[in-house]
């Protein structure tokens, strides 16, 4: 993709500027997307009550991405599920093992990765665009844009995007980018694919959803009446069906609307020590991107 000029970024950072100006007044830019996805948007239906905790999505998602991983085989090792795991710069995805409260049936896996929000915080968050949602509802996220602030990190609900916090040049912000190379080659997400149990179903979104109120219809002991990212911050493309309520699986308990951008929550900050917000978000912004060239010039030097 294309670097970031000096002049793209001031003209970012205009057009952040405008919109942040509004931000008082207005609803945010994710706000205003409801509605954006309806027909093309793609999603996932994770069935936890069909998850084996295998992790081939994990080893799958890895290699797809060209990250380090071993051996397939390796993944059968269940005391990973010992520690709860979060996705980070090593895994864009991780299984967690929970025990179910009905000491007769299995314990519950549940695969974690970015949820893909319908009106994704991190997208409102990011003041240079470096975050963006696609039309076929992949969140995805432009390193040559990205300025380092990790602002997305702190609005994502999830507590999705990791840093490379090891990197001393140039850390990337990571997380599941829902394969979205793969997707336009005609692909299924690499987890999808693999898994040997099909708890991962790809389709549209809408299609979905019909299809888990279908099973909750036909398996009313089987699950419990809620489909995790139906309507959690104004919905994700990512949705869950479980036996057990949701908190104890540890997903967050989360309102309907969309999470509140970090832009906002900065501002309403600054707003309380008299600085002019636009201004001072805007100087952030600049300080840090400026820090980010430097710090590419002095590598290449
Ligand atoms: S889960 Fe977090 S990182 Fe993923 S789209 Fe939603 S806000 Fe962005
Ligand atoms: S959709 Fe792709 S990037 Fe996301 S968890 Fe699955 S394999 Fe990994
Ligand atoms: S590959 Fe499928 S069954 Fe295995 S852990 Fe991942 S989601 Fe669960």
């Amino acid at each position: 993709m294309e670097k970031q000029s000096r002049r793209n970024f001031l003209k970012t950072t205009a057009i952040a500027t405008a919109a942040i100006t509004g931000l008082t007044t207005r609803k945010t830019k994710a706000q205003e997307q409801k509605g954006f996805l309806p027909d093309k948007a793609m999603g996932v239906l994770v069935d936890t009550t069909v998850c084996i905790g295998c992790r081939k999505c994990e080893w799958a998602c890895k290699t797809a991405h060209q990250m380090p991983t071993p051996p397939i085989e390796e993944y059968d090792n269940r005391d990973v599920f010992k520690k709860m795991r979060r996705p980070d710069y090593t895994s864009y995805t991780v299984v967690n093992e929970y025990k179910n409260s009905d000491p007769d049936k299995f314990p519950i896996d549940v695969k974690v990765q970015c949820m893909h929000c319908d009106q994704p915080a991190c997208v409102s968050a990011c003041i240079v665009g470096a975050f963006s949602k696609l039309e076929n509802g992949a969140v995805v996220w432009d390193e040559s844009k990205c300025i380092g602030c990790r602002y997305c990190m702190v609005a994502c609900p999830f507590q999705i995007p990791a840093f490379e916090f090891h990197k001393a040049f140039q850390p990337k912000i990571t997380k599941c980018d829902f394969c979205y190379t793969r997707q336009s080659e005609g692909k299924l997400p690499a987890c999808v694919e693999v898994c040997p149990v099909e708890a991962l179903t790809f389709g549209k979104r809408e299609d979905l959803i019909q299809v888990a109120k279908e099973k909750i219809r036909l398996y009313p002991k089987r699950y419990i009446n809620h489909i995790y990212g139906e309507f959690e911050v104004g919905g994700t493309s990512w949705m869950y069906l479980a036996s057990e309520d949701f908190t104890k699986l540890s997903f967050p308990k989360l309102q309907r609307e969309p999470a509140p951008g970090v832009s906002e929550s900065i501002q309403h900050g600054i707003f309380a020590y008299f600085i002019p917000p636009v201004a001072l978000y805007a100087l952030l912004g600049g300080v840090m991107w400026l820090n980010k060239n430097k710090k590419t010039e002095t590598e290449e030097e």
